[in-house]
């Protein structure tokens, strides 16, 4: 059976289905991904949590890039990946869109807030690491640019960060757990745009599948777990996804 009609007729037969993004269903809205040439991490080397805590020169870096790479990520609009999924969680196909994505464009594409697990955060608002108040960006960059004052929460006065999970920061626990018990509820789990190389997260395909789950991996590039998928398709997930659900 040709790829397109086996991932169809498996989206058909699914009881409960779950998706699993990472940064390539973003890319054709416009938002890097990591490790594809021209990726973010071609132009920096990531900051680690300890250094942001204990650095203050660490920290001025991370809002200076913050801000230099945002307007991108406040330009970008869902794509037609991203509003295929949104369909199947519609239609009552979809539990749940785990996703590694800090871009927020799941929700943006008519996802409800509680339909999507995110497992490193959202940079699209920032949070007081001490009491975990909330505060928006655009105070925050205002007096960046233009005081060169680094955020204090108003509450407490902790160190403010955007509200994203760095490599070294512990992962957050009710995500986790969800993202857990959703991955051993659903019969089908479906990867979409993530090279599956980031741990803890990577870790859900695989426990998907050996709860008996259907694993199905769509990406432009082979991945790291392409070998224990039953089915791989190679391929730009805007153009598979909505013709396998039928939106544009
Ligand atoms: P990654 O960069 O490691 O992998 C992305 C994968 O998607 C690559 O294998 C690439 O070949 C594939 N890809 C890119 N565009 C595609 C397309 N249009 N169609 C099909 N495949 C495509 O990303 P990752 O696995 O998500 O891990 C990187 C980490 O970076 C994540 O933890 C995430 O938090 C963070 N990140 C997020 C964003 C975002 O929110 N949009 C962007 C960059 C990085
Ligand atoms: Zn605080």
């Amino acid at each position: 059976m040709e790829d397109m009609e086996r991932l169809q007729a498996m989206l058909g037969s699914a009881k409960r289905i779950v998706a699993f993004t990472g940064a390539g269903i973003s890319t054709e809205s416009g938002i890097p991904d990591f490790r594809s040439p021209g990726g973010i991490w071609t132009k920096y080397k990531p900051i680690y949590f300890d250094d942001f805590m204990s650095s203050e020169e660490m920290r001025r870096e991370s809002w200076r890039r913050k801000f230099a790479t945002d307007e991108t990520m406040l330009k970008a609009e869902p794509n037609a990946g991203h509003r295929a999924l949104a369909k199947l969680v519609e239609q009552g196909r979809m539990s749940t869109i785990i996703t590694q994505n800090i871009d927020g464009l799941h929700q943006r594409s008519g996802v409800p807030d509680a339909k999507v697990i995110e497992l490193h955060g959202n940079t699209t608002y920032a949070t007081c690491l001490d009491c975990g108040h909330r505060h928006e960006l655009d105070p925050i960059r205002r007096s960046f640019l233009e005081g060169g004052k680094l955020p204090f929460c108003v509450k407490c006065e902790g160190i403010v960060k955007t509200a994203t999970i760095s490599f070294g920061q512990a992962m957050p626990e009710i995500p986790m757990a969800r993202a857990q018990d959703e991955t051993l509820c659903c019969d089908l789990f479906i990867v979409l745009g993530s090279s599956l190389v980031v741990y803890p997260a990577a870790g859900f395909p695989g426990l998907a599948k050996r709860k008996g789950a259907e694993l199905v991996i769509i990406n432009r590039d082979p991945t790291d777990q392409d070998d224990t998928a039953d089915m791989v398709i190679h391929g730009e997930i805007g153009a598979i996804m909505s013709r396998a659900v039928g939106v544009n």
